[in-house]
């Protein structure tokens, strides 16, 4: 409307006599009027002595095309112009501007930049801060201003952008705390920002580093309540730190930083997830030892942990239908909660169910578990199928914290329960640490046997009569770094039962061949003696492994000696007979140990080709003071010579026996009293020693 134009050419003029500075027109007449209006206000425009500027906005068309709308020539023609892009964001609001928009190749200021007197490269951009109050921008309207031109002094020395704030059409942008204001006023807080200087702005990155750091540190506290407490004030920092650094003039960028904790709290949120599925069986929807492992009040009451150990457990699943599955779980589960009042029921691999009891007086739990076995003597309904079930109870009473430890300790214990021998068994803290350690050991054994850990020391075997010494056991030492000397009976077991017999003993075989051949070295042609553990006689391996080793080193086969320990043990005497029969056909020869201990002693001893018998120490240590012992003794002496065999007395603990000995007729003799295990060196001292005794026995 012409009326508005002639009132704004009046205002121009009326300001530029009050002495303004700048004038800013932002507002677009991009319709020509009546010519002589237009060309009114382009005069105004034009005699204003400060600087008088037209405002063209940057606008997006109906194609998505940003456009500059400019002033229609007649009133634009000879005024200096500048643009105006705001960036409003969908929320309304303008964090950034550029600091020049291109027309044609031509860069125009834009409005607060030209305000600022700060030039930039179109396209680039700069934040804005909104930290003073929108009150102290002095605004006035134009119609105030014309009926008290006194006002209009106010002005002087100052920049002044007249907008139409009524204007439709002009979409209101926000400022932090005030919604819908004039967008003049983006411009003006821009305009102060450039003024103000280099923003103290922070991008995503340190912050979203810090944040990190923050978590990091957080997830490292061991104590839940406090971890939690880290997490909590770590968000509330992150999302208040753009408030805070804002009274301090320092802009953050939050939105970087607010993804890291996000994608970090869904992570957490998984993993929390999945601990929870392996916690809970997925077959019954129980509570796994998992959880049980985990119970904290479980560690702190240290209630007798009992683990129920289900019988023929597989083979019952087998015959029943899949879906009968979980509900023959459940049927077991429901019986021991009925009897075991109401306490959680743990589910573990398959045939293992465990619970906790405040009770912890072996006679008590043991009466109330048969008590249990007793229930479980009538047989389950699972589908419409009747199941037995054999039960049978695991305990650990032990008041240790840790719970994993005693959980294991109760497994143990239970899996080795018999429905008929020993139903329930109670697991005592010593073999705890047994378990734990032995489980650890078999690992080890590899490694043990190639860095020297493992190693051999010989016992010599002597001629009663003489002193002279015949022969030497090889016995296989252990040296762990930690746990010192480990005795073979301790470790041999677990060599058996993680399958390293063989590696064990034809280690044992090498050294021993090696170290016979060291002592012909050195003169002393002497037979060695190998422990060979019954159970490999099962199978031929031992004949390829004992003929290799004899071919690789070189050693004398005659003066081979392999003591078969533990000959009850054989399943298959006539197997065994035949194995034997081919050790002995190498050359080696064939030496029964711990003859008298076990059952079928004689029985192996009638099968199997023995040239060699030891009497185990069982007899010989108590022979001087038990009669019966003696007695043994002798007659076992007296049934080597008939069967032409050599008789070895070994544990020979002290001189009396020694010499008991020799007035029975026992020929050769091994124990304390002649000489401990020693090492290799120490068996040549031997050696030269009893030579000397001997010469001095002639003299
Ligand atoms: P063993 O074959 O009966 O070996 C003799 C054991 O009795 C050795 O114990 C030896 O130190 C001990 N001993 C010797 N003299 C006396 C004595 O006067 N009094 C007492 N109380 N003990 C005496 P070590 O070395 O602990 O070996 C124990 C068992 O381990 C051996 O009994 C043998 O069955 C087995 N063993 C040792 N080395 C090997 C091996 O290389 N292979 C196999 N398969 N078994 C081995
Ligand atoms: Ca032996
Ligand atoms: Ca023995």
């Amino acid at each position: 409307m012409p009326q508005g134009r002639r009132q704004l050419a009046d205002m121009i003029r009326r300001l530029n006599t009050a002495g303004v500075d700048a004038v800013y027109v932002d507002y677009v007449f991009d319709q020509a009027t009546d010519a002589r209006t237009d060309a009114d206000l382009n005069n105004a425009l034009r005699e204003f002595s400060g600087q008088a500027y037209l405002v063209r906005v940057l606008n997006t068309d109906f194609n998505g095309n940003r456009v500059l709308r400019g002033d229609t020539p007649l009133i634009a023609d000879g005024v200096d112009q500048v643009a105006l892009d705001a960036w409003v964001n969908y929320l309304g609001y303008t964090w950034y501007m550029p600091y020049a928009v291109e027309e044609d190749g031509v860069s125009l200021p834009n409005l607060p930049a030209q305000i600022a007197g700060v030039s930039g490269e179109p396209g680039e951009m700069f934040p804005i801060t909104y930290n003073y109050e929108l009150s102290s921008i002095p605004t006035y309207r134009l119609s105030d201003l014309m009926e008290n031109p006194l006002r209009l002094r106010e002005l002087a020395g100052k920049t002044v952008i007249i907008s139409n704030s009524s204007e439709r059409g002009i979409q209101p942008s926000n400022v932090p705390g005030h919604k819908a204001v004039p967008p003049s006023i983006i411009s003006i807080y821009a305009a102060e920002t450039l003024l103000a200087g280099d923003p103290h702005f922070v991008t995503g990155l340190p912050f979203i580093l810090a944040a990190i750091a923050a978590l990091l540190l957080a997830a490292s506290i061991r104590q839940r309540s406090l971890r939690y407490t880290a997490y909590a004030v770590t968000s509330i920092t992150a999302l208040a730190a753009p408030f805070i650094s804002a009274h301090f003039d320092v802009r953050i960028s939050i939105a970087y930083a607010l993804s890291v904790l996000l994608v970090y709290g869904l992570f957490r949120l998984r993993a929390s997830w999945r601990e929870n599925l392996r916690m809970v069986d997925s077959v019954t929807g129980l509570p796994t030892f998992a959880a049980l492992e985990a119970d904290r009040v479980v560690a702190d009451t240290v209630p007798a942990i009992i683990v129920a150990r289900i019988h023929r457990f597989e083979e019952v699943r087998r015959t029943l239908a899949d879906e009968l599955h979980a509900a023959y779980l459940q049927a077991i589960a429901a019986r021991l909660k009925a009897a075991t009042q109401d306490a959680t029921i743990y589910i573990g691999q398959g045939h293992l169910i465990a619970w906790t009891m405040r009770e912890k007086e072996p006679a008590l739990l043991r009466e109330h578990l048969e008590g249990l076995r007793a229930l479980f003597s009538s047989p389950l309904v699972v589908g419409d199928q009747q199941v037995d079930v054999g039960i049978t109870f695991g305990i650990d009473i032990s008041p240790s914290p840790n719970v994993v430890r005693r959980l294991a300790a109760a497994v143990a214990v239970a899996e080795k329960t018999t429905e008929t021998f020993e139903p329930i068994a109670v697991a005592d803290s010593a073999s705890q640490e047994d378990l734990i350690w032995n489980i650890s050991l078999q690992a080890r054994i590899d490694a043990a046997l190639t860095n020297g850990e493992i190693y051999l020391a010989f016992q010599p075997k002597i001629m009663v009569q003489t002193g002279e010494i015949i022969g030497a056991e090889a016995l296989v030492r252990w040296k762990d770094p930690v746990k010192g000397h480990i005795p073979p009976d301790n470790f041999i077991r677990q060599c058996e039962t993680a399958g390293r017999m063989s590696q064990l003993t034809r280690f044992v075989l090498e050294e021993a061949c090696k170290a016979g051949n060291m002592f012909a070295a050195e003169g002393l042609n002497l037979p060695i003696a190998v422990n060979i553990s019954a159970t490999l006689l099962h199978e031929r391996g031992i004949v390829t492994m004992v003929r290799d080793v004899l071919a690789e080193s070189g050693f004398e086969p005659r003066r081979l000696t392999l003591e078969i320990t533990e000959t009850y043990r054989i399943s298959n005497l006539d197997l065994a007979a035949d194995i034997l029969g081919e050790l002995s056909a190498l050359g080696a020869k064939i030496s029964m140990d711990d003859f008298g201990v076990g059952a079928a002693s004689l029985e192996a001893l009638l099968k199997l080709p023995f040239s060699e018998l030891k009497i185990d120490r069982m007899f010989i240590a108590p022979m001087t003071s038990d009669p019966k012992a003696h007695g043994i003794v002798k007659s076992v002496l007296q049934m080597g010579r008939d069967l032409r065999i050599i008789v070895v007395a070994e544990g020979v603990e002290d001189a009396g026996t020694l010499t008991l000995l020799r007035d029975s007729g026992c020929l050769v003799a091994q124990g304390f009293a002649i000489s401990r295990p020693v090492t290799f060196d120490k068996i040549l001292d031997f050696h030269r020693s009893s030579r000397i005794e001997k010469l001095t026995n002639i003299v």
